[in-house]
């Protein structure tokens, strides 16, 4: 399949299942995960009109960005940070990030206030929720969600919007759909502290799972293979 064909084919299963789940048309928006793939992908995408992509490592985002800004210096597109950060990397990020899908503690939280300080800019972030209790996962534990935003929302230049989440591994997306529910009932629960609580968002789906995470109330997936082809990590030992 070509570029246009598998951009095509994810828009339309996304509206597939927004719609079969009984959701608002427009309710779920696709972001392009290009880890590991060259600036020459993004573009390609962005010439389809694609605008958001994924990053999840620090190095490999600036890198990207200002290749694309180089050739593209009139480009609106719109950059996500889907990884966990560093909070010396806080600085590098700031100014830069449409949305931070990875906020996983409340160093970091002070960091990035400190460095939008700097820059007079706010920036939207979503809260990282280890849904799936696995000890190798970065995000809050379920039971300590409400009080981590409460002790975040002192930080007046983050506006926290919503979740995220990354399910475990499963070869069944069946398996993980009670993980999306977990993080759909979590975000229920903190619904008043949130940015703006009548429009929540929750991050949640990858290329094999999305569909279940749409029936479960996604409002943003992030999807990397399905679109770009499979990974090879191999090919530059940093990644
Ligand atoms: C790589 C990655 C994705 C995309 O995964 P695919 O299986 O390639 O669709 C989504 N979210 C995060 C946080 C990732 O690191």
């Amino acid at each position: 399949m070509t570029r246009s064909e598998r951009l095509e084919r994810i828009q339309q299963d996304i509206t597939e299942s927004t719609k079969t789940s009984g959701r608002e048309p427009g309710a779920v928006s696709l972001v392009a995960v290009s880890k590991t793939f060259a600036a020459d992908d993004v573009a390609a995408f962005a010439a389809l009109g694609h605008l958001d992509f994924g990053e999840n490592k620090v190095q490999e985002f600036l890198q990207k960005k200002e290749e694309i800004d180089r050739r593209l210096p009139e480009n609106n597109l719109r950059w996500h940070v889907i990884g966990h950060l560093q909070r010396n990397k806080a600085k590098e990020i700031v100014g830069k990030t449409q949305l931070f899908h990875a906020l996983d503690s409340v160093k970091l939280a002070s960091s990035l206030n400190l460095q939008l300080d700097r820059i007079a800019e706010s920036m939207d972030c979503l809260v990282q929720v280890n849904v799936s209790g696995e000890a190798s996962k970065f995000g809050i534990d379920p039971p300590d969600l409400r009080q981590f935003i409460e002790s975040i929302s002192e930080q007046p230049n983050l506006r926290i919007h919503g979740l995220m989440t990354l399910a475990s591994p499963s070869y069944n997306p069946e398996d993980v759909r009670g993980e999306f529910a977990l993080l759909r009932q979590l975000s229920e629960s903190a619904q008043d502290l949130f940015f703006d609580s009548t429009r929540v968002h929750l991050s949640m789906g990858m290329s094999h799972d999305f569909k279940v995470a749409i029936e479960e109330g996604a409002t943003i997936v992030r999807v990397g293979s399905s679109l770009f082809g499979s990974r090879d990590y191999s090919a530059n030992a940093s990644r």
